[in-house]
């Protein structure tokens, strides 16, 4: 679904360049920030550029593409500039996650350890932590350097976390781990105090719309996903599904509100998710509307609606049940006219 080019994170990039081109990359490292910004796809690309063996034709060839927001005048100035070749076998392999020396450990990873239903792996176990550790132990099998990264590592458990300090702390020679993380702060602090820490702020609206519109998204739905997006593309894509999932329903049907949440997932934490994207997408819908009208009652009604279903949400994280705050969001912005579909207000 996602393109290999990343944008957005110019902060991140240059640290990680200058890294690069310093030959002092930091053993250990922990990527932070929300879900969906493009931590993943950037330590990737940073192991592709770790290990390319593409031959470099300027002296200095440990280097970094990573600056696609500069504009074209300053990506030709670099003269340092030697991206991963996305050709050499390395990168090839990197690419589709068969590099012998570049591990992603994740819940596939451990699904297929443990034999066990992939999507039942909500947490990291120490089994997975000391299946991995034995190869971090070994030579590598291609390139020179081995790249552990370790995705949702804010799942490890406590055990597996403490069966990963001595990794962390004395790697072996030429290994790096990266831990991909969104909530930093359940990690303990002696695993905190071993990594060097990158922190990933959300995008912009307009980064998360041209990354949409890149992966084949039309103009007028990622202009329109960007702005419930938060800054991160995984939101839109989910807001995506759930609003191509609700537009087929008839709002004419006095039973609309009853369907919406008649379509939410079985597993509770999963229908809790989606129900506060569905109530995001109502709130941004209802706030598009309240800036663009000119009636000063209907501007009050909009202006009360966004603080009841603000009070809605609140009850969504105190835990009650989300069908009834859904159908009750879902049926009072009907009211104004809103509601979960985005096609019908483009192409009517
Ligand atoms: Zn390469």
């Amino acid at each position: 679904m996602y393109s290999n080019k990343i944008l957005g994170h110019k902060n991140v990039l240059n640290r990680l360049k200058a890294l690069l081109l310093s030959k002092r990359i930091p053993p250990s490292m922990i990527f932070n920030g929300r879900q969906g910004v493009g931590k993943f796809i950037v330590a990737k690309e940073f192991a592709k550029s770790i290990n390319c063996s593409h031959e470099k034709p300027q002296e200095d060839n440990l280097s970094l593409d990573l600056f696609q927001n500069q504009n074209e005048t300053e990506k030709k100035s670099d003269s340092n500039e030697v991206k991963p070749c996305d050709n050499c076998q390395s990168c090839k392999q990197i690419e589709v996650g068969a590099h012998p020396d570049v591990r992603i450990i994740d819940s596939s990873f451990q699904g297929f350890l443990l034999d066990e239903d992939i999507k039942k792996q909500k947490k990291l176990k120490i089994d997975t932590v000391r299946e991995f550790s034995k190869y971090a132990y070994k030579r590598p099998l291609l390139s020179e350097h081995k790249v552990f990264i370790v995705n949702d590592a804010d799942t490890l458990t406590t055990e597996a976390q403490n069966a990963m300090l001595k990794l962390l702390e004395e790697p072996p020679k030429n290994t790096f781990f990266i831990l991909i993380s969104s909530q930093k702060n359940t990690f303990l602090p002696t695993v905190l105090s071993r990594c060097h820490i990158m922190e990933f702020g959300p995008l912009s609206n307009e980064t998360v719309e041209e990354i949409l519109a890149r992966n084949n998204i039309s103009l007028d739905e990622a202009a329109l996903l960007s702005k419930f997006s938060g800054g991160a593309v995984k939101t839109a894509l989910d807001m995506k599904t759930i609003m191509e999932k609700l537009q087929k329903l008839d709002t004419s049907s006095t039973l609309y509100p009853f369907k919406i949440s008649s379509m939410l997932p079985k597993e509770s934490y999963l229908a809790r998710e989606e129900a506060r994207l569905i109530l995001n997408i109502l709130l941004t819908k209802t706030h598009q509307k309240w800036i663009t009208i000119n009636d000063s009652n209907q501007k009050t009604d909009l202006k009360n609606l966004i603080k009841e279903t603000l009070k809605l949400k609140t009850f969504l994280n105190q835990n009650v049940m989300p069908t009834p705050i859904i159908e009750l969001a879902a049926s009072e912005c009907l009211k104004h006219g809103i509601t979960l579909g985005f096609m019908k207000k483009y192409h009517e």
